[in-house]
């Protein structure tokens, strides 16, 4: 299989908060590997830009050392990292003070892509985009690129939104939510609408129910006290879990592109009923040999925050009326394992005898690990003793169907930030669909707020409270394995 690669146009990528995280593990892994496809124009050039007072080649030996622990050995050639190192430059920049704008602003070249990855705390978003635009470094034709999380509820949402546009149009602001970069996130569209097989069954007259799970077998670890503000809701159900069931119940979009599909995506967002207390079930996992509890965790032995949650929801409209859609999210899982199921229903009549079983068809589209497709398939069992109905998986692992290893399968990043610089916003979040996902979500955590709900314990290690199950028992139905 030869990957088609579409080379970009010349650019100059500033990251600011090179010196973090998220650069180290993703942003800087996911560039060189661009470079590696020869992706990258030779007239591409990184700025790392952050406080810490060091020389570019300081850095370069920093992103050399991150490299060495987020890229496949087989990928690192030592001539093409020193050919990608080159690309870098640094500077040290406050986005607090004045210190290095005017000269970043001097190494800004014309008629290339400029691009500002925004990889630093939410509450630099505003100083950031404000100095960009005092400074005169930004063009017109610009790209900001705006991490997670992107608000803490609709009013944040609305005042960063605020923000950002004073200082910069919609179309220049690019809302990183990295699961629509997954392969298979996009598959999820091919597939709904690059087929006709699938189009016609996908509502409510032939999908029983849609599970979206995604499962982490981490707890949350260092980033206790941050996470404990925040909670399951808010870090993953009203950004990724909620992306994922809008590609999922969206309208086919009347083409691929930015607009179309996110007006598809908002219009589930806001056809959504609100949660009825009872179909939600929040969760903490205990201590275990694994690890602390979620309280000790967070250092927090009141913490009424959720490490999990499930949900059932409803999707009010034609399509999907009747078919309820189950969310749910942890840590310190089972394992690690993230997926949309559709189950379809049974068929109508069953043409065999009463113990030849029923089977109804599942296609599950997995994020995480192995990214892939599988539906399952009702036959007959292979052999003697009568009409006995099995089913099978007609499997597609993108690893093996496209030849490839595992590590071959682009990450998400790599996608997005070439996205930005191609100026596709297909796959990044509207301001508007950040609001109304915010609009649905405040009332439900001020519900269980004022309520005083308590989250319930659960084993590390399981699938979630025993709640959690119920909520789907009641149903008549059953969450997949996790792992
Ligand atoms: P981090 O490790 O704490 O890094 C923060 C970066 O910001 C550092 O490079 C820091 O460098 C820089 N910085 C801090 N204050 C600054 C200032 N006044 N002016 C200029 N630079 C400043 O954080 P991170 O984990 O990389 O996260 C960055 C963003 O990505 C956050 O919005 C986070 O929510 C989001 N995110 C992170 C992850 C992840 O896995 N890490 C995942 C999803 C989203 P200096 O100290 O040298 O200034």
């Amino acid at each position: 299989m030869v990957s088609r690669v579409i080379p970009v146009e010349p650019f100059d990528l500033v990251i600011f908060g090179g010196t973090g995280d998220l650069a180290r593990r993703k942003i800087l892994p996911a560039l060189y590997r661009r470079f590696c496809d020869g992706q990258m124009p030779s007239e591409a050039r990184i700025i790392g830009a952050a406080r810490t007072q060091q020389s570019a080649g300081d850095w370069r030996g920093w992103v050399g050392e991150a490299l060495e622990e987020f890229v496949a050995a087989a990928r690192r050639e030592p001539q093409t990292v020193a050919a990608f190192l080159e690309r870098l430059d640094y500077l040290a920049v406050d986005a607090k003070g004045d210190g290095g704008w005017q000269e970043l602003c001097d190494r800004m070249r014309e008629g290339v892509v400029q691009a500002f990855y925004f990889s630093v705390a939410p509450s630099l978003f505003g100083d950031l985009a404000e100095r960009l635009h005092q400074f005169g470094i930004a063009r017109a034709d610009a790209r900001i690129v705006v991490e997670k999380p992107f608000g803490t509820d609709l009013a944040s949402a609305r005042a960063l939104n605020r923000t950002l546009s004073e200082y910069f149009s919609e179309t220049q602001i690019y809302r990183i939510d990295h699961y629509l970069g997954k392969e298979t996130v996009q598959n999820l569209m091919a597939v709904r609408f690059g087929n006709v097989l699938f189009e016609p069954l996908w509502n409510t007259q032939y999908v029983d129910h849609v599970q979206i799970t995604v499962a982490e077998s981490v707890g949350v670890g260092g980033r206790g006290a941050y996470y404990d503000q925040s909670g399951a809701m808010r870090d993953m159900v009203q950004n990724h879990l909620m992306q994922l069931l809008c590609l999922t119940a969206m309208e086919p979009p009347s083409r691929f592109e930015p607009d179309a599909v996110r007006d598809e995506k908002l219009k589930v967002i806001r056809a959504l009923d609100p949660v009825l207390p009872e179909d939600i079930v929040r969760g903490q996992y205990k201590a275990s040999d694994k690890g602390p509890s979620y309280r000790e965790d967070a250092e927090n032995e009141a913490s009424r925050t959720e490490s999990f949650i499930a949900m059932k929801l409803h999707v009010a409209n034609w399509r999907w009326n009747g078919t309820p859609f189950y969310l749910r999210t942890g840590k310190r899982l089972k394992s690690r394992k993230s997926e949309i199921v559709i189950h379809f229903k049974e068929p109508p009549h069953s043409i065999f005898d009463e113990d030849a079983g029923s089977r109804a068809n599942v296609l599950s589209i997995r994020l995480q690990p192995d990214e892939g497709i599988d539906l399952r398939v009702t036959i007959k069992e292979p052999g003697p003793g009568g009409m006995r109905l099995i089913d099978v998986p007609l499997d597609m692992s993108f690893a093996e169907a496209l030849g490839a290893d595992g590590a071959d399968v682009p990450d998400a990043y790599e996608r997005l930030i070439m996205d930005v610089i191609r100026g596709n916003q297909t796959l990044f979040m509207r301001g508007d669909e950040v609001e109304a996902a915010w609009a649905w979500t405040d009332p439900i955590i001020e519900g269980w707020t004022k309520r005083g709900d308590r989250p319930f314990p659960y084993d590390a290690g399981s699938a979630g409270p025993e709640e959690a199950l119920m909520l789907l028992h009641k149903d008549g139905r059953r969450w997949r394995e996790i792992g």
